[in-house]
């Protein structure tokens, strides 16, 4: 091969390779994962159980914040079998002629049914966050979500996802918050069985100690009485 046609290859894959190149690029800037909030709250209205961990509970205790937050605390037991610790949505607002709800904000509505309602945190009328600086980690980190191995997008209908502007310190300190939920979630989703059942057993046996004093302070009478309720529903049969 003449000397002019071997520069004239090299040339050409250089070409290729500049080319290939351009697309990684490309599809690189296409893949690479850009979010800038535009604060448009959907979120925070149809959220459903916001998961909460021990970061969480730690810095509203260092905030001394903590009761602020324990009405809206409870147990999910999830379709899995697993526990999570969750700040449960307000049931929905009783429509025209319904029943005020209870004041227990829970009441026995199953939190299945709540999870495309607000979070009990989100203020309507002035459409903000009532909690913005101790907002839990799964807000901080919505919607990127970190599973062990992979980032995933829990909202792909998030206004803010493609949205330019991030800077790769943004980029990092989003996917490094995503890893901590990760982590201390996995530390909750561990340790939140075995304090719930050491929980259970705690009340009840208050309970029976309770109970066994007050029968041990009975009189006589209320004794016999007692005697007399039990006596009775055993004899009564089953329907
Ligand atoms: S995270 Fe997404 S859905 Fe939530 S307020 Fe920001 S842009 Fe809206
Ligand atoms: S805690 Fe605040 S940021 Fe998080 S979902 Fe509720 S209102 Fe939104």
């Amino acid at each position: 091969m003449s000397e002019e046609n071997q520069n004239n290859n090299k040339s050409e894959e250089k070409e290729d390779i500049t080319e290939k190149e351009d697309i990684t690029e490309k599809e690189e800037e296409k893949a690479r994962f850009t979010f800038k909030c535009t604060q448009c709250q959907h979120c925070c209205q149809e959220r459903g159980p916001i998961p909460i961990t021990f970061w969480d509970l730690e810095m509203w205790a260092r905030n001394g914040v903590v009761a602020n937050f324990m009405p809206y605390l409870d147990i999910y037991n999830k379709p899995d079998g697993g526990l999570d610790l969750v700040l449960k949505p307000l049931p929905p607002s009783p429509k025209e002629g319904e029943e005020a709800p209870k004041k227990d904000p829970f009441e026995s509505i199953p939190i299945e049914d709540l999870l495309t309602v607000k979070c009990p945190l989100y203020n309507e009328e002035n459409k903000k966050c009532l909690v913005y600086d101790n907002r839990p980690l799964s807000c901080r980190v919505y919607p990127l979500e970190f599973d062990g191995k992979n980032f995933t997008i829990v909202d792909v209908d998030c206004p803010g996802l493609g949205e330019e502007g991030m800077s790769k310190e943004e980029l990092k300190e989003m996917r490094d918050t995503a890893k901590t939920m990760y982590y201390e979630l996995t530390r909750m989703r561990i340790a939140l069985p075995v304090l719930s059942q050491m929980i259970s057993q705690k009340v009840m046996m208050d309970l029976m100690r309770q109970n066994m004093e007050a029968m041990s302070k009975m009189n006589d009478d209320d004794r016999s009485k007692l005697d007399e309720i039990f006596k009775k529903n055993k004899d009564t049969p089953e329907p």
